[in-house]
């Protein structure tokens, strides 16, 4: 059995709104886990579900096979952070993160040791003894992670603990947050409505939306294999092709037109610049209608039979630059095309 198991969660905040419509998902011990959707879809909802700080209306939640609805909030033992620090202005450091310690009967010599740990942790040593109206964001958020770990939680929830943060920052911090999951091997549930840093952090990603989960699965999966359109256009760029004449063609010139799907759709890295028969594809023609250089990556837009085309470029070179208006040959190889039904469900596309 997984460490946690919520199942069938739903909050019904009036009659005619349900935040969560009957969520199932479970985390692994050691595992690092994120909920991934846009602001509404019901993310803090199930964290704050699972910390106490609101019931479900119905729904079971079971940690390390305790059933968490009947353990009142303070007795979980869950670590939780926060998007607005919600450190304590008038306690130094070290008071903020050994605050937590004191309703839980912790010996006053151990207290230190513990303390001093999850600051070493967070590399705030130096600064125990500071105020944190001196410190900027950035260390606020660490002495927020240092004090949900301190207590040594059976899980650690996080809801948007960078979004107050510059993007450079962000980067920094989420990499430090995945290290120190790591190294205490603890089991956590991270809250974002960023896409890269799901990515970049997560062992699995859980995409919600409008209350129910689209797709659980790796990064790899979430963005490689998207179930989804939803998951698909959240995660990433897909080009969707527009219907038509060309597109018919196309995909009988693939073998493809049986598959009847309702939507096509085709990452923009997928695309190839030029005509490329090895690669089992379409070639189209196509009109240069925006170039844009990012240094490491150039996005082009194209006007094709297939509709406007997105392609990413990796390592542009000096001479990779295009013209407005300019005619460029696009390959659309056979293998990535992805095909989703009406409701937006990815098909299979058989061989
Ligand atoms: P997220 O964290 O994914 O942005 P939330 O879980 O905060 O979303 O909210 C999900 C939905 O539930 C939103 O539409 C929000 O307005 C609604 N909601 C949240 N809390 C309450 C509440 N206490 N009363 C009524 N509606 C709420
Ligand atoms: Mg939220």
């Amino acid at each position: 059995m997984a460490y946690l198991t919520v199942e069938r969660a739903t909050k019904q905040f009036t009659e005619a709104f349900r935040a969560l419509d009957g969520v199932s998902i479970t985390v692994e011990r050691g595992e690092f886990f994120t909920l991934l959707g846009p602001s509404g879809c019901g993310k803090t909802t199930l964290l704050r579900a699972i910390a106490g700080f609101n019931d479900l209306t119905s729904g079971d939640i079971t940690l390390a096979g305790a059933d968490l609805r009947k353990i009142a909030p303070y007795q979980r033992d869950i670590g939780m952070v926060f998007q607005d620090y919600a450190v304590f202005p008038h306690l130094s450091v070290f008071d903020n993160v050994a605050f937590g310690l004191k309703p839980r009967n912790v010996p006053h010599a151990e207290r230190k040791t513990r303390v001093d740990e999850a600051l070493a942790a967070v590399r705030l040593t130096a600064l125990s003894d500071r105020m944190p109206a001196a410190m900027s964001g950035g260390q606020q958020q660490r002495i927020g992670i240092a004090r949900a770990m301190v207590i040594k939680p059976r899980l650690l929830l996080m809801d948007e603990p960078l979004s107050n943060l510059d993007a450079k920052l962000r980067i920094e911090l989420r990499e430090e947050i995945r290290d120190i999951q790591k190294q205490i091997d603890i089991a956590a549930i991270y809250v974002t409505h960023d896409q890269e840093e799901a990515l970049a952090i997560s062992d699995r990603i859980c995409v919600m939306n409008g209350g129910h989960i689209e797709q659980v699965g790796s990064p790899q999966d979430i963005y490689g294999d998207p179930q989804t359109l939803f998951v698909g256009t959240f995660v990433g760029t897909l080009n969707k092709l527009t219907k038509g004449n060309g597109l018919e063609r196309m995909l009988q010139a693939l073998d493809l037109s049986g598959v009847g799907a309702e939507t096509w759709a085709i990452r923009p890295e997928r695309l190839l610049l030029s005509a490329d028969c090895a690669t089992g594809g379409a070639v189209l023609n196509g009109i240069v209608s925006k170039y844009t250089y990012l240094g490491r990556e150039a996005h082009l837009q194209l006007e094709t039979e297939i509709g406007d085309l997105v392609i990413h470029i990796s390592n542009p070179g000096r001479g990779a630059g295009r013209n407005l208006g300019e005619q460029v040959a696009v390959t659309v190889p056979r293998d990535d095309l992805m095909a989703f039904d009406a409701a937006g469900k990815r098909m299979s596309r058989g061989g």
